[in-house]
């Protein structure tokens, strides 16, 4: 008798919840907004004059839980230049079927060349490689202005300035030869 009132009341439960409300109910065609602080797809980010902020030090993917960072660094040259500094970040894949989003990766990063956007873009894919991003998605696209590297530091200026932010100036016309920089170091 007991479990025949447990059942029903199970039952009622059910029958309630079929006149709810559901939540989702205009998802996919309408999509809200994610929250301010929500940590969606990540993004290699840039300095004003275009040249990278990853500096190749592979932080990120050690402190990642779930082994979902590859790195390979790689030195810049003063004929090829990616980023100010010795080291660039050559390869960068991150693995979308194996983040957990927990963002420990971000709080790694000592130039803050990895932020994570509010994009979630539906990270569901068929096949295992599209899930994996190299920098050719990770990257942050150009900005009016800047160049794409490589290219040389801002003329005067040291990696320091560009770690410190000091360096603001971009390319005025978004020249994006080799050695079109035209950034300026702030004194
Ligand atoms: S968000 Fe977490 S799981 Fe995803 S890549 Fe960063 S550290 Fe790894
Ligand atoms: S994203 Fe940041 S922590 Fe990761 S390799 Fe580049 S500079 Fe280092």
């Amino acid at each position: 008798m007991t479990r025949f009132l447990d059942s029903l009341a199970g039952f009622g439960v059910t029958f309630g919840t079929m006149f709810k409300k559901p939540n989702t109910e205009f998802y996919p065609e309408q999509k809200p907004p994610t929250a301010p602080g929500y940590h969606g797809r990540h993004q290699l980010n840039r300095y004003p004059d275009g040249l990278e902020k990853c500096i190749g030090c592979e932080l990120c993917a050690w402190a990642c839980p779930a082994d979902a960072i590859y790195v390979e660094g790689a030195d810049n040259t003063e004929a090829e230049r990616y980023s100010p500094g010795e080291r660039y970040g050559r390869v960068y894949q991150i693995n979308y079927l194996r983040c957990i989003g927990c963002g420990l990766c971000v709080e790694a990063c000592p130039t803050r060349a990895l932020t994570m956007t509010n994009s979630f873009e539906e990270l569901a894919d068929d096949n295992r490689a599209d899930l994996i991003f190299g920098k050719d998605r990770l990257l942050a696209p150009l900005q009016a202005g800047m160049t794409a590297p490589p290219h040389p530091m801002a003329p005067g200026s040291t990696d320091e300035d560009y770690y410190r932010g000091t360096v603001t100036g971009t390319a005025p016309n978004g020249d994006t030869s080799e050695g079109g920089a035209t950034a300026g170091a702030q004194s």
